[in-house]
């Protein structure tokens, strides 16, 4: 067990206890330190729990996603919903893309199964 001193990626100074093999323990600070630190993580962590309050509304003229409603989604799903959704928001829409994958969602499910489906992912089940 040792102290390890370091600059975290957010620009903070701090320490690590590193437990394990000589060999390692640099590595393993390195890895750490790579990092937010413990502070800054929480606020991270804080502003995304906020974030996925945020409410999604879709342009049904354009297709381009608005804004979304996350609430009720489990946090790691939502977290990668969302950032799914911002990688989306922030690419050129393509109309004829979206008619195909429309297209094939309902090619794949009926009505009944959507419904089905959703009320399944908004139990949560
Ligand atoms: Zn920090």
């Amino acid at each position: 067990m040792a102290w390890y001193y370091g600059t975290y990626a957010c620009g903070h100074e701090g320490r690590v206890n590193i437990i394990g093999p000589h060999s390692s323990r640099q590595w393993i600070a390195d890895r750490k330190f790579e990092g937010l630190c413990p502070e800054c993580y929480q606020k991270e962590l804080e502003i995304e729990r906020e974030a996925i309050n945020d409410e999604f509304l879709v342009d049904a003229s354009t297709g381009i996603i608005k804004a979304m409603r996350l609430i009720g989604l489990g946090t790691t799903f939502s977290i990668q919903l969302k950032k799914a959704i911002e990688k989306q928001k922030n690419t050129a829409f393509d109309e004829s893309l979206y008619d195909k994958a429309i297209t094939r969602v309902y090619g794949n499910y009926s009505t009944n199964d959507m419904i089905k489906y959703a009320d399944i992912i908004y139990k949560g089940v």
